[in-house]
């Protein structure tokens, strides 16, 4: 039998159905894996083995009858925004660190109720904002291909965990590029969905007009099984979309002759290294013997979309992040003076420089003088963006382009230098202005580090989306390739 741990969550679906192994046994598996290995990755804020063996022991009980839910016995692991009921939920913050989240958030339910077995809370950058997950207050996460490289961010902890198979998947959150970048620099499959397709409930917000949660999984059928039980109305997100669910695996096999892809030329200019624009243009080639057809597109505002995002997410972070001041949750420094010393000390004590820095950034481009001149403008922008994408979908199924300007870079490289670090989504952030959805694959190694190609629909085409990364993956291995050192 092929290693458990060199399956994909479809292949182990199958051999748990067909009792070839229990899910305590493949919980156990990775539970030993992730105690062997994460020493060297820090991709881990919170183990919960206990739970998971308890977890798993139900889901074996549960697979003998014959009506299982989808996922049962499946181990998991949550990137540690997503609140958990009775577990640690810090959000890779000093201001969290003692938060034990009272309820489970909608993801975290529904993927319960489908079966898995969580298997812990995956490192972060503080409160999601990062790329390169060297923000979070529990240490950089290390990048299984290159132990000296980051592994992306924010969700860096649940892609370096799924690229090193110590779990067959996790859930990630996407802001600006937080799914996609961190699956190309790891060799992952990472699907953003559409802005309300799957519930923000209990995700802790950042940039709640662009937060969105997804997967990381290592093929696309894999995203199609957990989006199956992840997507879907909630009346408790008062964004959440009322659209019905597609079968989304029943999609996954249609041929790709006649789809029209659409090159962003923007994405092909200067700024993209070039090992990366070479294997992109291999798999565009492929997709043509595939049958589909290549046109170049044209989004005249996108350039825009990094200046736009930092006026627009720093304003909601500042916004969101008001919560926490030392009263009624999380950090609260001692012995405080007064009201205004015991807020000033909790945030000043809680939060790291860059979680800061977006505060201030995002206070000032509200504040009554600048408000015209900054925010409403970053907003009429956002929707020329959005109007430049809508109309390149008038004439083709889907974009294609890098996910990244590079692939994985030094740890510490880009630390002292925000608008270096900040320009590495440049090719991402269009997709969440734009509320669209969005994946990336992996289409080769430059070098020994994984590139990835960036797929992204009109909205609520996460079917087609899943669909086109499939018969990728099917003529492919890339998403085969495990790092060295955890084969
Ligand atoms: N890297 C971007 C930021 O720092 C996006 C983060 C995200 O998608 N959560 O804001």
């Amino acid at each position: 039998m092929t290693e458990l741990h060199h399956q994909t969550l479809s292949e182990l679906r199958a051999g748990l159905r067909a009792r070839r192994f229990s899910s305590v046994e493949l919980t156990k598996h990775y539970l030993a894996r992730i105690e062997r290995f994460d020493s060297q990755l820090n991709a881990f804020i919170t183990v919960t083995a206990e739970s998971a063996v308890r977890a798993a022991e139900a889901a074996d009980r549960e697979l003998e009858t014959s009506n299982a839910p989808a996922l049962t016995g499946i181990p998991l692991v949550h990137k540690d925004i997503f609140c958990t009921d009775g577990v640690l939920t810090t959000c890779g913050s000093k201001m969290l660190s003692n938060f034990i989240a009272p309820y489970d958030a909608t993801v975290v339910e529904r993927l319960a109720r489908a079966g898995v077995v969580t298997l812990g809370k995956a490192n972060m950058d503080e409160f999601a904002m990062g790329s390169s997950n060297e923000t979070s207050f529990y240490g950089p996460v290390k990048n299984p291909w290159d132990l000296k490289k980051v592994p992306g961010g924010s969700s860096g902890g649940s892609a370096a965990a799924v690229a090193a198979r110590l779990t067959p998947a996790a859930t990630g959150t996407d802001t600006g590029g937080s799914i996609r970048q961190p699956a190309a620099l790891t060799g992952l499959t990472g699907l953003k969905p559409t802005y309300g397709r799957v519930s923000r409930y209990g995700m802790i917000a950042f940039a709640s007009s662009l937060d969105q949660a997804g997967t990381l999984t290592l093929t696309a059928e894999d995203a199609a099984l957990l989006m199956s039980a992840m997507a879907g109305f909630d009346a408790r997100d008062s964004t959440s979309v009322d659209v019905p669910v597609p079968d989304y695996l029943s999609a996954l096999d249609q041929p790709l002759s006649g789809l029209k892809i659409g090159l962003l030329k923007e994405f092909f200019e200067k700024g993209l290294d070039e090992q990366s624009a070479k294997l992109v243009r291999e798999a565009l080639s492929l997709y043509e013997r595939l049958g589909a057809k290549l046109i170049e597109v044209s989004l005249p505002n996108l350039p825009l979309s990094v200046p736009t995002y930092y006026v627009v997410a720093p304003a909601e972070c500042s916004s969101n992040l008001s919560r926490f001041d030392g009263v009624r949750f999380g950090h609260r420094c001692d012995n405080p003076s007064d009201l205004l010393d015991l807020y000033r000390r909790s945030r000043g004590e809680g939060f790291g420089p860059e979680v800061k820095r977006r505060i201030m950034t995002g206070t000032y481009v509200l504040s009554a003088g600048y408000y015209d001149a900054y925010y409403l403008r970053a907003q009429k922008v956002r929707r020329l963006i959005a109007d430049d994408f809508a109309r390149a979908f008038s004439n083709v199924d889907v974009l294609m382009g890098p996910t990244s300007p590079t692939p994985a870079f030094d740890i510490g490289a880009k630390v002292d230098d925000p608008i270096t670090m900040y320009l590495n989504d440049i090719y991402t952030i269009g997709a969440n202005l734009a509320g669209l959805p969005a994946m990336s694959i992996p289409c080769g190694f430059a070098g020994e580090l994984p590139v990835g190609l960036q797929i992204i629909g009109p909205h609520f085409s996460e079917a087609k989306l899943l669909n086109v990364a499939h018969g990728y993956q099917r003529e492919t291995q890339w998403h085969r390739r495990i790092p060295k050192g955890f084969i």
